[in-house]
């Protein structure tokens, strides 16, 4: 267990089934929900089972059957959706520059139109 994640974090209460979500997918290792305030017609967010706080101890820390199964879930959310033909965007808010507001690792898979420039 990483010292530092709060248990406390929404992602890790929805994990526990504490509170629920709109699952999408799962498999051993990941979940897929939808996220409660979309910024597209399509926002999905894909977490890891395991504790992890953001993009970097999850890449540093996580097994490789770990990231196996999450990029394995990623694929499958993004076909499931249908967004192989139009396309998508990934993002992962890491830390106070990123801006990252819960301290759960999470991708953020965001489709449905054009989505404009990278960053405004
Ligand atoms: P971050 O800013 O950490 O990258 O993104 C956190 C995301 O979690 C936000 O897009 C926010 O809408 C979403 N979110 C926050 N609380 C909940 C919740 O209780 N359920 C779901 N499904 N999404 C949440």
């Amino acid at each position: 267990m990483n010292k530092l994640y709060d248990e406390n974090n929404v992602f890790s209460k929805i994990l526990r089934s504490e509170i629920p979500c709109n699952k999408i997918l799962e498999n051993e290792c990941a979940l897929s929900f939808s996220d409660i305030n979309p910024q597209a017609p399509i926002h999905i967010l894909i977490i890891p089972k395991n504790p992890y706080i953001n993009f970097y101890d999850f890449s540093k820390n996580a097994s490789i059957k770990e990231v196996e199964l999450f990029w394995k879930l990623v694929n499958d959310v993004i076909e499931q959706v249908n967004l192989t033909t139009n396309g998508f965007r990934i993002i992962s808010n890491c830390g106070h520059d990123g801006n990252q507001d819960v301290p759960h690792f999470h991708l953020h898979l965001l489709g449905g139109k054009n989505l404009g420039r990278m960053i405004n």
